[in-house]
Parts: C-alpha cells; structure tokens; sequence
C-alpha cells in the first residue's frame, strides 16, 4: 500500500527552467483579464498569496527559446503545465495541485528568428496548495527580514534562503505545496521527483532542500553563529 509519510523523507524546490534555455518563454495575459482575492491565513487573515487569474484564461506565448515545455510560470502564483503534465497527474494520483483549467493560447510569437515550433501542447493553469509542512528553523538556514508571527501560516518577509529542511511530522503527504514558512517556494515530494524524471517533463529544474539557494540581493552568506535565528 502507499508509504506513509516519513521524517526521512527528502524534499525538492521545484523552479521553471532557467532563462535562455530551449525552453524559455512567457505568458502574456491577454486583456482585459481578471484577477481574484488573494488566500489569506485563516488564523491571522494574513494575505498569503497572489491574487490568482480568474477566467476565462486567455493568454499568447512569448517563446525565447526554442519549443514549448510542459511547465510555465503565469505570474503570481499561476502555473500552466502542458496536457501531458496534466493527465498523468491526475492518472498516477499525485496531490497538490488545484485547478487544471484549461487555458486558451491564442498565439506563439518567437522573440527569436526561426520556424513556429511544431507542438503547441494544450496548457491547463494550476495552482500550488498551501501545505502542512513547516519549514524547520532550527535547521534551516533562512534570512528573514521580517520574521514568522502567526504560527498557522509563519508568513514571513523573506531575504535570503541557504537550504531549508521541514519539521519532522509536519508533512501530510502531499507531492506539490506551498510550506508554512516559505510561501512560494515551491515543494515537492520524492514521488513527485521520481514522475518527472521518468516522464521526462521539461522546463522544470529540481533541487534537493538542503541545496536549494535563494538570494536575489547577492551573495553575503549567512553567519554561522545565528543560522536558523529570526
Ligand atoms: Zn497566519
């Protein structure tokens, strides 16, 4: 029967590919769009996302690359992944993604010389659930400009992250979330890994938790002393 989630279970950050890859593209809304409310804790009312595209979703494609993958960053918290992405999702029940409406490409223009690329893939738009899973402080190392207050959601103001780990026993199982304590960086479980690599899914790069960086101000490493410290 399926595995209980376990304390040595290991995590990945999932991000899109990097710029300028074959892959590179992005989504242009197309206007008038609409935009919802934005999810708010239900402890503190806390706005803990972006407000999230309400359809109907009409959008072009800007391809930098050279074809299109099956996993595209929206904007904000919205994702498109390709049919392919879609249907094995739902086959192989993972969890973690909600939504998977279906999304109208009215074009592909090319920023680059070269042919139309073939495949167009159907695109679906998801969105990443807010997990259980807390982000371990105490063994994490996370530069916090303003630091958790609420406990349920430990939305935070985020300066720098230079591995992070989740507290034993918080997780529930799901493949995709949002963890308590790092909203928007985006999880995944094993199984998750273990589907992408078999399905050879593109534009989406892995990086175990304890090796995932984040530092958009520069590279000024954390003390060693204070890691983990609000
Ligand atoms: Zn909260």
């Amino acid at each position: 029967m399926g595995s209980e989630p376990s304390t040595s279970s290991r995590f990945f950050a999932l991000e899109q590919g990097i710029a300028c890859s074959r892959y590179d593209v992005e989504v242009d809304k197309v206007e008038p769009y609409n935009l919802g409310k934005a999810a708010r804790c239900p402890r503190c009312g806390g706005v803990i996302g972006m407000k999230p595209w309400l359809p109907p979703h009409r959008a072009e494609l800007v391809l930098h690359g050279e074809e299109l993958g099956d996993f595209i960053k929206a904007g904000g918290d919205d994702l498109l992944v390709s049919e392919r992405f879609a249907q094995a999702f739902r086959e192989e029940g993972l969890t973690g993604l909600e939504g998977f409406l279906p999304v109208e490409v009215l074009q592909v223009r090319r920023r680059r010389r070269g042919p139309k690329p073939l495949n167009i893939p159907r695109y679906f738009i998801v969105t990443v659930c807010f997990g259980h899973a807390a982000v371990d402080l105490s063994r994490s190392q996370i530069r916090y400009g303003t630091p958790p207050r609420c406990e349920e959601c430990r939305s935070s103001g985020l300066d720098a992250i230079y591995s992070f780990t989740l507290e034993p026993g918080t997780w529930r199982g799901e493949d995709i979330f949002n963890p308590r304590g790092l909203l928007g960086v985006w999880t995944v479980s094993e199984r998750f890994e273990r589907f992408v690599a078999r399905h050879g899914f593109t534009n989406m790069r892995l990086t175990p938790s304890e090796e995932y960086v984040w530092n958009p101000r520069g590279p000024h490493p954390l003390p060693t002393t204070k890691q983990g410290s609000a």
